[in-house]
């Protein structure tokens, strides 16, 4: 089929990765999402073509390249619970880094040259200083982060011995919904603070477990930089834009650069909806670094990137609306 300016989005059913086919399909391009449908939503691919397919399965790969003949790729599928990633280590090889394995002959196969991935702040391991510049050593705690970083090291690898060019995004925490609420988070299971703030808010949960209030931080709660997801794909767009016009290999951490605590989120949380949020301390999740800051100086300067939605009040307000959304629609 004949698409403008077509990028094929592995994950693009996705939460980040919707987000990313709307911004996009903003900037003039047509993106094609290519989701196994296992965490993805079919509801979630408004702004192109979806084809069903998994990241291991190169025939599918390569007819679905050869139909569309994308310029790039933005590569979001991935799993990426950090408590299964320790339970099921097999699980995240095979998926992650295999999988990325499989899409990276299908590219090669088909000649396409560029690619945008999604990596994560998981790669540093726990922080030696904050704010956490690109160049702080990379050693995973987990097996998600380690996926992760060995996929940067095969596109390194690549990049260098073939005719490959790639961006890796390090996200910090992506948080919020789509401004006009047209998509938002909707994970089965919902592991991450803003949503299950939002649903005890909702009331369907009774309070928030607050994982360890005795860190060595201002209110003894964890300190993450929280970055809205639109924010998140436009930076993907720009990346995009980098490599197309020239600019060589490259990785850059996408956070706001501003650390909220736990108890800043709930406080912020409850101030927007205007209910209560019940919490309860409980003990620290194992592998929590007390602080997860990124600098993001690098991004800015480089793809000229610059955040929007920047203040964790807009981010919230944002993830309450698609709460309420989801919540109307019977969910
Ligand atoms: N957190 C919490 N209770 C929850 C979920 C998360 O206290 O029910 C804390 C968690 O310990 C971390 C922060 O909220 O400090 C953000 O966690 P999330 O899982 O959203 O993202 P992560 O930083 O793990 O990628």
């Amino acid at each position: 089929m004949k698409l403008n300016n077509p990028i094929l989005v592995t994950g693009g059913a996705g939460y980040i990765g919707a987000h990313a086919c709307k911004a996009l399909k903003r900037a003039g391009y047509s993106p094609i999402a290519y989701d196994n449908l296992i965490y993805g939503h079919r509801s979630a691919v408004k702004w192109g073509p979806l084809e069903v397919g998994d990241i291991s399965d190169r025939q599918r790969l390569e007819a679905v390249m050869h139909e569309y003949n994308p310029m790039a790729v933005m590569h979001f599928a991935a799993y990426a619970y950090v408590g299964e990633s320790v339970e099921k280590p097999s699980k995240y090889y095979h998926n992650n880094v295999a999988g990325t394995l499989t899409l990276l002959e299908a590219m090669r196969q088909c000649g396409i040259d560029k690619i945008i991935f999604s990596s994560t702040c998981a790669t540093y391991g726990m922080p030696e200083q904050t704010p956490i510049a690109e160049d702080h050593p990379q050693n995973p705690i987990n097996p998600y982060g380690r996926s992760k970083l060995m996929i940067e090291w095969i596109l390194d690898d690549f990049s260098k011995a073939y005719d490959l060019k790639y961006v890796a995004l390090r996200y910090f925490n992506a948080a919020g919904a789509d401004p006009d609420t047209e998509i938002g988070e909707d994970h089965d299971p919902e592991t991450h603070l803003i949503p299950l703030v939002l649903d005890v808010a909702l009331g369907r949960r009774d309070q928030l477990q607050v994982f360890g209030t005795d860190y060595e931080t201002p209110d003894g709660t964890c300190i993450r930089d929280y970055i809205h997801v639109t924010d998140l794909a436009e930076a993907h767009k720009f990346a995009l834009e980098y490599l197309q016009a020239g600019g060589q290999s490259n990785f850059f951490n996408l956070g706001n650069g501003n650390g909220f605590s736990v108890r800043e989120v709930v406080a912020s949380a409850s101030n927007i909806t205007g209910h209560d949020i019940p919490c309860i301390a409980t003990d620290r999740r194992l592998g929590d670094p007390p602080v997860l800051v990124g600098s993001s100086g690098k991004c800015r300067q480089i793809l000229g990137w610059n955040p929007v939605f920047d203040s964790l009040d807009t981010i919230v307000a944002s993830a309450w609306r698609w709460q309420r959304k989801l919540k109307s629609d019977g969910r």
